[in-house]
């Protein structure tokens, strides 16, 4: 390795230049010309995964990226989908190798990769993006951000089967940039984490907002820690007005932007730069040119344009449809709406409105009241199922005052239907592999 060439990947344990990167993906190449088959990439992390990556698209592969914290039940699942027919593994396979490439079969032509997103059936859902959704996606935010060629530094907080990943990862390769990749026994121990953050080079922030909030409990994460640092890049999930003001205090030369978007249309759609003067709700912003984002007469957010997907792959088209002028159209399941500012709005998900003995209710509103209180550093907030309908709330909290001093501050701002019957504080609230929070453990929590 020449120390003096940008690194295009540095992890805890390896640094590659974009010249060994470039080698390796030549000799991966090599091994996988002349089969139409998706490649299974296996492992956490490793440079050889972003290689296998590159070969794959060099000879005209789909790369089908499984984290190795992925369940060896779950890997047959998704390679039974996947059909794969090459497995490039970075660490220990949990299955046979020829049972994952068992029953190989030829990609749709075209594809860059296949993600698989759980399903909302419990199986997982194989999202196929084909090469040019994802040039339209990189080149727009290129665009937008003014990536310096060769410049930038990314932090990479999501696993390669996440496509919030696709983010910092393309925003490396394709501007000579650097992929600063953090390993989840990292985020798992903030000491080390941020033992690894110090002084890092970081230009951007690339995570969910989840992630920065958890960044954020760390008296030291500012300017100091991450003098390099730009902007802040944020989507998978509502980005709220109080981590955004937060940022923007701790780190006085940032920008923060809210992009928005389903994996089922490459990453993020819609994006804006978000200002300390901006309240909940915070917009997310507009379509990228070449994209139309609208809301349909449902009230759900619905996009068309070249970084819609081709559809699951061996499965139902779900929200996918084709629109009157042939273009590619999916229906995301969010709630949105166009506010008097012309920015669109994510107002949640179509399946987390519940209705509380009548009530309408956003768990949302009430979580974000929460964190308003003094010392509440992160809440959830859970309805309790009884006969097929909520029953009660359940707050999840981390930090802040004892139930009766939460009750009475939420009392303050919320109905007295929106207030949680009772109070579980957290060290901390879980967060799923990519990141985000898992409202499944707490929703198994409360129905136990
Ligand atoms: P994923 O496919 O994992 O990226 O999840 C896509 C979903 O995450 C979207 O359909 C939204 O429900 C949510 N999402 C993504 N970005 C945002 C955002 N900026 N604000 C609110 N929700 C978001």
């Amino acid at each position: 390795m020449n120390m003096s060439e940008p690194l295009a990947f540095w992890g805890p344990r390896d640094r590659w230049t974009h010249a060994d990167l470039d080698r390796r993906a030549g000799e991966l190449a090599a091994t996988l010309a002349g089969d139409p088959s998706p490649v299974l990439l296996w492992g956490h992390k490793q440079p050889e995964l972003v290689a296998g990556m590159l070969a794959a698209h060099r000879a005209g592969r789909p790369y089908v990226p499984v984290d190795s914290a992925v369940p060896a039940e779950r890997l047959m699942r998704i390679a039974a989908i996947a059909r794969p027919g090459h497995v490039i593994a970075a660490q220990p396979l949990p299955v046979p190798r020829d049972l994952l490439c068992a029953d190989p079969a030829p990609a749709a032509p075209g594809l860059a990769y296949i993600l698989f997103t759980s399903g909302t059936t419990g199986d997982p859902k194989g999202v196929q993006i084909p090469l040019t959704a994802l040039d339209h996606f990189v080149g727009w935010l290129r665009a937008s951000q003014g990536f310096v060629p060769g410049g930038e530094v990314f932090l990479n907080q999501a696993p390669f089967h996440f496509d919030l990943s696709v983010m910092d990862l393309y925003g490396a390769l394709r501007t000579g940039g650097t992929i600063f990749a953090v390993e989840r026994e990292e985020i798992a121990d903030p000491r080390r984490l941020f033992a690894r953050l110090e002084g890092a080079p970081l230009t951007v922030w690339v995570s969910t907002p989840s992630f920065a909030r958890l960044a954020l409990a760390e008296a030291g994460f500012g300017s100091e820690m991450l003098p390099h640092l730009r902007r802040f890049l944020f989507c998978g999930e509502p980005l709220g007005a109080d981590l955004s003001r937060a940022l923007i205090a701790r780190f006085p030369g940032c920008e923060v932007w809210n992009t928005y978007g389903p994996t089922e249309a490459t990453v993020a759609v819609t994006l804006v730069r978000i200002t300390a003067d901006m309240a909940d709700p915070l917009p997310v912003g507009r379509p990228a040119p070449g994209m139309d984002v609208w809301v349909s007469e449902q009230g759900e957010l619905t996009i068309a344009g070249p970084q819609v997907g081709l559809g699951y792959l061996g499965s139902s088209p779900g929200g996918y449809f084709t629109l009157p002028d042939g273009r590619r159209a999916y229906r995301t399941g969010d709630l949105g709406h166009v506010g008097d500012d012309g920015l669109l709005y994510c107002d949640g998900r179509i399946d987390r409105q519940i209705k509380l003995h009548g009530y309408r209710l956003e768990l949302e509103e009430i979580e974000g009241a929460l964190r308003a209180q003094p010392g509440v550093a992160d809440a959830a907030v859970v309805p309790v199922m009884r006969g097929g309908r909520p029953d009660h709330l359940v707050a999840f909290v981390v930090g802040g005052g004892e139930p009766v001093v939460l009750r009475a501050g939420l009392a303050r701002c919320l109905p007295a239907y929106a207030i949680p019957r009772i109070f579980r504080q957290m060290a901390a609230l879980p967060l799923t592999l990519n990141g985000k929070l898992d409202r499944r453990v707490l929703e198994d929590v409360v129905a136990r």
